[in-house]
């Protein structure tokens, strides 16, 4: 199927009325596009061609991978791999445990503080509050513990990650919670933060992880939901530290306990069994491309070419600081919200789908995940120079 060209004009279709409201009618998306939606987000095709391969039968199961019981030993065979996998791609130590979370990361953003903090009511954990993820998080921290904010962008309305020079740590606090890469802000910490010592670093990566190597033992608990750089929704990964193990409330329930899910493998109740074999689809393709040093070099690419053409037509504007900027999600405006929702269209109908902003912020957002193919990027260029062209 060839990528990015767009099907020949036919009548609409009953989907495209419902859910391509902000497409022009005549313009309908039979063949593959290049989506730069956010999350679900697009995974390489060849994955896509292996699921279907694999149905409806699945490894001489006589059934799909939906199919079967996930203690069966194709399956417990499937999992084993996938976690072998996914040590492989991030150099994980033997002393953290791998689970395969129900929930997503808005359920890691409870499981963290139930987990690693203690059953007393005056706990206290350190937050980073730099977009709206952040915001999410500490919310729900509230809900069990004390929140000290140790730096917040919200002056700068979340344009940059604030001087390390202004970062306060309550020094007892349980832990310090961070989101790697603000996926609506498109603001990202370039290295993680330094921390107090003895004060396990907690990240939400769930638009960055596997976008780019990582030192694993600088931290205590790593979460990331699938549906952008891992996958499909569904599964939620957390990489716990062995020794923050056997902390969690009492209250937690069984399926966010990382202890109990440890001690079974994460197959404590029917696991998210499809999402856990995408996965591992999505860890063979990442080996098979390289690993991450070079699947980083790529992301590195991809986002500075998109920057470049952002910065040097006067026409856009990128509200993150260049230094802060996100490599996953680029954030920018046109020069007026009438432009923004012309340029959504007008990208739509050269084959490149999903690039609104949210909501909260409005303007545009271009999310290129690990599988968004170069092709992608360098049709979008040429969207934004000719948009740009016409109506600058
Ligand atoms: C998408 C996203 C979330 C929310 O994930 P869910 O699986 O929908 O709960 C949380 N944090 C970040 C950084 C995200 O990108």
């Amino acid at each position: 199927m060839v990528q990015g060209r767009l099907a020949k004009k036919t009548k609409p279709l009953f989907y495209m009325e419902i859910y391509h409201e902000n497409y022009e009618m005549n313009a309908t998306h039979l063949q593959r596009c290049f989506n730069f939606s956010p999350g679900p987000a697009t995974l390489p095709e060849a994955v896509l061609h292996r699921i279907q391969a694999d149905f409806p039968v699945w490894q001489g199961q006589g059934a799909s991978v939906m199919e079967v019981s996930h203690r069966s030993t194709a399956f417990m065979a499937l999992a084993a791999k996938v976690e072998a996998d996914c040590r492989r791609l991030l150099v994980i130590p033997e002393h953290y445990a791998v689970l395969f979370m129900p929930g997503g990361a808005r359920g890691q953003f409870d499981a963290v503080p139930m987990n690693l903090l203690p059953a007393t009511p005056n706990a206290v954990a350190n937050y980073f509050a730099v977009g709206v993820w952040s915001q999410v998080a500490i919310e729900a921290a509230r809900r069990h513990a004390q929140v000290h904010i140790v730096a917040s962008g919200e002056d700068s309305d979340y344009s940059e990650i604030p001087d390390p020079a202004s970062w306060s740590f309550a020094e007892q606090g349980g832990y310090c919670f961070f989101v790697d890469n603000e996926t609506i802000d498109g603001v990202a910490f370039q290295t993680p933060p330094s921390v107090p010592e003895d004060m396990p670093l907690v990240t939400d990566m769930s638009s960055s992880l596997f976008s780019k190597p990582i030192d694993i033992e600088r931290y205590g608990v790593i979460v990331a939901c699938a549906q952008k750089n891992l996958g499909i929704s569904g599964i939620t990964l957390a990489i716990v530290r062995q020794d923050l193990l056997d902390k969690a409330r009492p209250y937690t329930p069984d399926v966010l306990n990382y202890t109990k899910m440890a001690a079974q493998q994460s197959m404590l109740n029917t696991p998210p069994t499809f999402p856990w074999y995408v996965t591992g689809l999505v860890f063979e393709w990442l080996l098979a491309e390289g690993g991450l040093a070079r699947i980083a070099e790529h992301n590195q690419a991809k986002a500075a070419q998109l920057y470049a053409v952002l910065d040097d037509l006067d026409f856009y504007r990128c509200p993150v600081q260049p230094a802060h900027r996100s490599l996953m999600n680029v954030v920018f405006y046109c020069p007026s919200p009438e432009l923004d929702a012309q340029l959504v269209a007008f990208a739509a109908e050269r084959g490149c789908l999903n690039i609104k902003g949210h909501a909260r912020k409005g303007g545009l957002r271009l999310s290129l995940y690990n599988a968004m193919p170069k092709a992608g990027v360098a049709t979008m260029v040429e969207v934004l120079r000719t948009f740009a062209q016409q109506y600058g």
